[in-house]
């Protein structure tokens, strides 16, 4: 079987970014044989949110390259030099591209790469291949749109599989009816809900507010309800002064804060990313609200301060909520509930339970690397997982074109330093 010097699971932009550092790297002098494996049948990135009207929460110019190497081929501006659109694009005069057209951004560069990912294919397992008492190799394992198994051997393996849903745990027991819809399942889950007139959604973030809008537009004229456990929506900051924390060099300064320090760092500048909708969707929330007043014709309903304490799915999907200030419980009727509730990032644990026993605190170092025990020899990378060691900017855009390269780096001495340990005769083979 054939032995890659890297295998990468998923091809979003993490991975994509890493193809394009690692050609880079190609050019001068060190290739790195890789394949990535994603389980989409195509490129396609968040596509259960790409609503109409949403826009990036993040400068064009933090593209798959520019922050590494403005001259790039893959640089946002060159796509849209290639696609005939840059001066359209310039006379729009905004950093902030629709979420449409930077997954059509994505999806250019990912086509680039096409020779390098088999798409349809979903890792299921990553096992240890043993060479007398080291570990040498990783066998990695993925199932096929047919459930078909394939299986692979890599030197060196690169997670890069994103967030899964947030599920709360008072819905967890009711997760798989088809009524509850979590936002990373959105368009494709409500499409076929087209009755629902009564929804409700839970969470106060992007997420929410983008779904809050989009049904409220929607031509069967749905009632929505927004529930919430705080006592506002809080505007996203991205003000120059806070935008600072999204630079490329935080992450050595985060690397090397205390356990303590990353913590309270962390917490001060949490409404940067986590519960943070843009200004004015909130104001357009706030005007549809006022506007139902003006006209008295109430559809919509806001409920700060409530808590669902309980979900029962029969007929209707009946969430039982406490108003918490006032500590009064009510029960409402949904046709469909939403959880805008965010995303866990410690899924790859799962992915590598059967190398638990080398990889015991899973752990990364500066570059982004599973600390492991001697005897087990490949590198395993971790992109976009690393928020509390790395900063705020891990799960986010801002700083793969750096990361990528930094890996590509840690690839490629790793690399030379085995070329080195090589008896001679084998260097010249
Ligand atoms: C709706 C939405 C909007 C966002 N907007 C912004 C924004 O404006 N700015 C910003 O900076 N960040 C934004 N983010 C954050 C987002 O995490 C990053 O933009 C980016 O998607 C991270 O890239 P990634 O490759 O690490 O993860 P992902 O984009 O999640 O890609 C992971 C890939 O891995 C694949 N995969 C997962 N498991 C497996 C498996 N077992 N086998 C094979 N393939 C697998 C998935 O199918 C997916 O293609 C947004 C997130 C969401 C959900």
């Amino acid at each position: 079987m054939k032995i890659y010097d890297l295998i990468g699971i998923g091809f979003g932009p993490s991975n994509i970014a890493l193809a394009i550092a690692l050609a880079e790297q190609s050019k001068r002098g060190h290739h790195i044989d890789t394949v990535f494996l994603e389980k989409q049948p195509h490129f396609a990135w968040h596509k259960d949110m790409l609503l109409d009207g949403a826009d990036m929460q993040i400068s064009f110019l933090k593209d798959l390259a520019t922050l590494h190497n403005p001259r790039s081929h893959f640089t946002f501006t060159n796509y849209l030099f290639e696609k005939g659109r840059l001066q359209d694009f310039i006379n729009l005069k905004t950093f902030f591209p629709s979420r449409h057209e930077f997954n059509d951004y994505l999806a250019w560069a990912a086509k680039q790469f096409d020779h390098q990912c088999a798409y349809n294919e979903e890792v299921i397992a990553v096992t240890p291949e043993h060479q007398g008492n080291e570990v040498s190799l990783l066998r990695i394992t993925s199932h096929d749109a047919d459930g078909k198994t394939q299986e692979r051997l890599s030197r060196n393996l690169v997670v890069s599989i994103g967030g899964s849903a947030n599920i709360p745990s008072t819905f967890q027991a009711v997760k798989d009816d088809p009524r509850i819809i979590h936002s990373s399942q959105y368009l494709g889950s409500i499409a076929k809900l087209t009755q629902a007139k009564k929804i409700a959604i839970i969470g106060a973030g992007q997420s929410a507010v983008e779904i809050f809008l989009d049904l409220h537009s929607r031509p069967n004229a749905p009632e929505v309800d927004l529930i919430m456990r705080g006592h506002a929506m809080h505007p996203s900051d991205d003000s120059p002064s806070v935008n600072e924390i999204f630079n490329v060099e935080l992450t050595d300064y985060f690397y090397n804060r205390s356990h303590e320090e990353r913590i309270s760092f962390l917490n001060e500048f949490r409404h940067t990313n986590y519960a943070a909708p843009d200004i004015d969707q909130i104001e357009q929330i706030f005007n549809i609200l006022y506007t139902q007043k003006v006209t008295n014709c109430p559809r919509h309903r806001l409920f700060t301060r409530h808590e669902t304490q309980q979900v029962i799915a029969g007929n209707t999907v009946q969430l039982h909520l406490m108003a918490l200030d006032k500590q009064l419980k009510l029960e409402q009727d949904y046709d469909a509930v939403i959880l805008a509730t965010g995303y866990q990032r410690n899924h790859y644990t799962a992915l590598l339970q059967s190398l638990t026993h080398y990889l015991p605190d899973f752990e990364v170092d500066r570059q982004y690397r599973l600390s492991s025990t001697p005897d087990f020899k490949p590198s395993i990378f971790i992109q976009g997982a690393s928020e509390a060691t790395h900063g705020i900017s891990d799960t986010l855009l801002s700083v793969i074109a750096t990361r990528s390269h930094e890996i590509g780096e840690a690839l490629a001495s790793k690399q030379r330093s085995n070329v080195k340990h090589l008896p001679e005769h084998r260097i010249i083979a």
